[in-house]
C-alpha cells in the first residue's frame, strides 16, 4: 500500500469532477504554493509537487481512469516511471496565460516530444534603499554567469563539420527501451549517455571552450524597481540566467530577490509604516507639533494633542508607502513617554514640588486600577 494522499483529494475536487474543474482547482493551488512565491518553503515547494503529480494524472483521461481503478497501486508500478514523479519547472506566469497542457501532456506520451533542454536559471540577491520603495528606480547589476562560446557560436566546435550527431541516440539526446513489469511493458526513457543527452558529439572541439560551448561571461543586466515592492520580491529577467548546452534550448532565466535596507524609525506593514515618538511628560500632557523629513519629499508634521498618552497612536493617511490595494498606505506614529535618564538635584525638587498636582492620588489609586482594566478589557 502506498501512503500518498488521494490525487481528487490534493486537488480538493470531488472524484466525478469536470476536466475543467480539475484544471481551475490547478491553476489555484499552483499559484498558491508556486516556489516564486514562497521562497525557501519546503512544505510549499512538496505540496507544490502534490498537486502537479494529481493535476499530471487526473488531466490525462487515460491515465485517470487507470488511477480511478487502481489507485496509487496500479500494476506496473508509478505510471511516472521507476523513479516516481520529478516534478515540473513551471513559471508563474504560465500559470495565467496558457501554455501547462501542453508541458502535462508531454509527460505520458512516452518521450516521442522532445524535452525542453534549459540553460540553468540564476538568483542574485540585490540591496536597495528604503527612499526605492517610494520613488521606484532603474538598477543595474553585473552578472556572471554562462554564455554561449562567441568563437564557435556555442556549438563547443573549432568546425561546422566537427560536430556530428550521435549514433547511440540518432541525435535525439534520449534513449527508449521496453521494460517488462509484472505483465505489463512499458516504456522507460533516459539521457543518453554516450552524449549526456546532447544528441551530438564534438571531434574537433573550440579551442576557448574546450568544446563546451560556454564560457562565464560578465554583463550587465538592468531592470526597473517598481514602487511599493517589498522585500523577498524576486523579479524575473527572462532569458538572462545561464545558455543552455550545445547551444539548442533557450538560456534560463535570472531572478534578482530584493533586500530592502532597513529605515532608522519607520517599520513596515505593506504599504503602512509605523514609528515610535519618544515624548516628554510635558509635550504629552500639554500638546506639541512635531516636523519630522519624511522620504515621500514633504515634512511629516505630527500634530499632538493635550492630555495625550504613551500609547496613543496619531495616523496619518495618505503618507505612508505608495503600492497598497487603495493607493498610499498611512503612516502610524506610537507615542512613547521620554523619561529623563539621570535625574539631577534640581529637578527632584522641582518634580518634588509638583507631587501634589500631577503626582498620584493615592486615595484614589484603586479607583484608577479598575478604570484603567476596564479600558484594557473593552480593547
Ligand atoms: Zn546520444
Ligand atoms: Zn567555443
Amino acid at each position: 500500500m502506498s501512503g500518498k494522499r488521494d490525487y481528487y483529494q490534493v486537488l480538493g475536487v470531488s472524484r466525478d469532477a469536470t476536466e475543467s474543474e480539475i484544471k481551475r482547482a490547478f491553476r489555484s493551488l499552483a499559484r498558491r504554493y508556486h516556489p516564486d512565491k514562497n521562497p525557501d518553503d519546503a512544505e510549499a515547494e512538496t505540496k507544490f509537487k502534490q498537486v502537479q503529480e494529481a493535476y499530471a494524472v487526473l488531466s490525462n483521461a487515460d491515465q485517470r481512469r487507470k488511477y480511478d481503478m487502481f489507485g496509487h497501486d496500479q500494476p506496473g508500478g508509478s505510471p511516472f516511471g521507476p523513479g516516481g514523479f520529478e516534478g515540473i519547472n513551471i513559471s508563474i506566469d504560465d500559470l495565467f496565460g496558457g501554455g501547462i497542457e501542453s508541458i502535462f501532456s508531454q509527460i505520458f506520451s512516452g518521450g516521442r516530444v522532445r524535452r525542453r533542454s534549459r540553460g540553468t536559471d540564476l538568483l542574485v540577491n540585490h540591496e536597495i534603499p528604503f527612499q526605492t520603495v517610494f520613488d521606484g528606480s532603474e538598477e543595474s547589476i553585473e552578472i556572471d554567469a554562462l554564455k554561449n562560446c562567441e568563437d564557435c557560436k556555442g556549438s563547443g566546435s573549432r568546425t561546422p563539420e566537427g560536430v556530428r550527431e550521435c549514433p547511440s541516440c540518432d541525435g535525439r539526446g534520449r534513449i527508449q527501451r521496453i521494460e517488462k513489469a509484472g505483465f505489463f511493458t512499458k516504456q522507460v526513457v533516459t539521457d543518453c549517455s554516450t552524449c549526456r543527452g546532447e544528441g551530438r558529439l564534438v571531434s574537433d572541439p573550440c579551442g576557448t571552450c574546450k568544446g563546451e560551448g560556454r564560457s562565464k561571461k560578465t554583463s550587465q543586466v538592468t531592470f526597473t524597481v517598481p514602487p511599493g515592492i517589498s522585500s523577498g520580491t524576486r523579479l524575473r529577467m527572462r532569458g538572462h540566467g545561464e545558455a543552455p548546452r550545445g547551444a539548442r534550448g533557450e538560456s534560463g532565466d535570472l531572478y534578482i530577490q530584493i533586500e530592502i535596507n532597513e529605515h532608522p524609525w519607520f517599520e513596515r506593514d505593506g504599504a503602512d509604516l509605523l514609528m515610535a515618538l519618544p515624548l516628554g511628560f510635558v509635550e504629552l500632557a500639554l500638546g506639541t507639533q512635531v516636523t519630522i523629513p519624511h522620504p515621500d519629499g514633504a515634512d511629516l508634521r505630527i500634530k499632538v494633542p493635550a492630555g495625550s498618552n504613551p500609547g496613543d497612536t496619531i495616523n496619518l493617511p495618505g503618507r505612508g508607502l505608495p503600492g497598497g490595494r487603495r493607493g498610499r498606505g498611512s503612516v502610524t506614529v506610537l507615542l512613547k513617554l521620554d523619561m529623563p535618564k539621570k535625574v539631577s538635584k534640581s529637578l527632584r525638587k522641582s518634580l518634588d514640588s509638583l507631587k501634589d498636582e500631577i503626582g498620584t492620588d493615592f486615595d484614589s489609586l484603586e479607583d484608577s486600577m479598575k478604570d484603567e482594566a476596564q479600558r484594557r478589557r473593552r480593547g
